[in-house]
């Protein structure tokens, strides 16, 4: 089989595609047929999510509900219902590539791709390209605001090319195309993909790299993070005419949340507490039975974000039982930190080097990550087990920052992004870093 590496044009329409069809996570059916749909002839071997997600780790998935309006969608879309049917509500998939005639080779190197969007209206306005040049996103209120419309075109290439070379391989080679990066919800259930995995090796389109056939290997100060819901019961009565009947969940959410907001800092390194939303009550007159809120925490390192959520635990209960309320806290999204291993961020940097779209003296082999990245929980279970773990950043000027709705990267950036990540994989199958 003659190597095939496809052209700019084809990163291009691939994205483009993608972009119009921004899907929000564990919603990606569109976009997870057609990545399916353009690999599944290929010498390759498929596993859908339906068959590696473990769905004791899915956090913040979709309503029954929610989850047959994408699926609609996708069909209404072009996606043929008996293919739809295959995936059994389960978006993503991993792709192994294995050396010829070697299937029970061990699977070296692991590449992971985003499939989702973010919950951000796209901006309708000339000025912005996927409007102007008609492929902005169909799915009102959802739009590929994070570049990864662009990460899932260089993972479709990356196999075609790789699929292309299998006689040249002596280990396989995974590729991840996982759900719901945004809120940290996606990788936890796909870790275990991990399992015997020397390299993890992960790229983002712009974040800390906003210059121009640039590049950043290293995710220096990323969080660990974990996302949680909050309910609260009590008991509604009349506010005026016997207040001290109710058991107030108003209050109760009220005197948590200023309670997480004065958590300490810590020595050991950065934190973050959020409360973005809280919801209580139904009247003024009525003592509200119920509330709800939304929180997240981040820290530094794993161990931080762990200490920090046992105290926001005991913060929640500790205000329940103070107003005599039931409650619940329910995960929505974690993962991990980790950082990029230095041998191996320079590793990338000098292979980025060689490629003639990259300025050299902007190839850095160490830079600073941006937020959370739940691809970090990947990297830690691989650096765990004695392997080996990178987080690029390919640089783009922007027209905008993530998760603006007129974010926009450079499209020129794909191909050389991709053949990158293709020089890496071969390079790793056959030396060690
Ligand atoms: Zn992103």
């Amino acid at each position: 089989m003659k190597t095939i590496f496809p052209p700019q044009e084809d990163f291009i329409r691939w994205r483009r595609q993608v972009h119009k069809h921004a899907e929000p996570g564990f919603g990606e059916f569109w976009t997870t047929y057609f990545v399916y749909s353009l690999l599944k002839d290929l010498p390759v071997r498929i596993h859908l999510g339906k068959d590696i997600y473990d769905r004791s780790k899915m956090f913040g998935t979709l309503s029954a509900e929610e989850k047959l309006h994408w699926q609609e969608e996708a069909a209404k879309n072009g996606v043929p219902r008996e293919e739809l049917a295959l995936f059994e509500g389960v978006t993503g998939l991993a792709v192994d590539i294995m050396p010829v005639n070697r299937e029970d080779a061990q699977i070296r190197t692991l590449f992971r791709f985003d499939l989702d969007a973010v919950p951000v209206q796209e901006k309708q306005d000339q000025g912005h390209a996927p409007f102007e040049l008609g492929f902005s996103s169909v799915n009102n209120g959802y739009c590929h605001a994070c570049g990864h419309d662009g990460h899932v075109a260089v993972g479709i290439g990356l196999v075609k090319v790789l699929a292309s070379m299998r006689q040249e391989l002596d280990y396989g080679i995974r590729v991840v195309f996982q759900p719901a990066e945004e809120g940290v919800r996606g990788a936890y259930g796909l870790k275990h993909l991990c399992a015997g995995v020397q390299y993890a090796v992960i790229g983002h389109i712009g974040m800390s790299a906003v210059k121009s056939r640039s590049i950043v290997c290293g995710s220096e100060g990323f969080f660990a993070t974990k996302k949680l819901k909050v309910y609260f019961h009590g008991k509604s009565a009349h506010a005026g005419g016997e207040p001290e009947k109710g058991r107030n969940a108003l209050l109760g959410a009220c005197c948590a949340v200023m309670n997480l907001h004065a958590m300490p800092r810590y020595g050991k390194g950065d934190t973050r507490i959020n409360v973005g939303i809280l919801h209580a009550g139904s009247s003024a007159n009525v003592i509200a039975e119920y509330a709800e809120f939304a929180a997240e925490i981040r820290g530094i390192n794993s161990d931080v974000c762990d200490d920090l959520a046992k105290r926001a635990e005991n913060i929640i209960a500790s205000a329940a039982s103070m107003y005599d309320l039931e409650y619940r806290i329910e995960f929505t999204g974690m993962c991990d930190s980790a950082s990029s291993d230095e041998d191996l961020a320079r590793f990338i940097a000098e292979k980025a080097g060689e490629i003639p779209y990259f300025e050299q003296e902007n190839c850095l082999p160490a830079g600073k990550g941006f937020g959370s990245d739940d691809a970090c929980t990947f990297m830690r279970a691989v650096q765990e087990q004695g392997g080996k773990a990178v987080y690029c950043m390919i640089g783009s000027r922007l027209k905008a920052g993530h998760h603006s709705p007129d974010f926009d990267f450079e499209e020129s950036l794909l191909r050389p992004f991709c053949e990158l990540f293709v020089n890496t994989a071969l390079a790793l199958d056959k030396k060690t870093v």
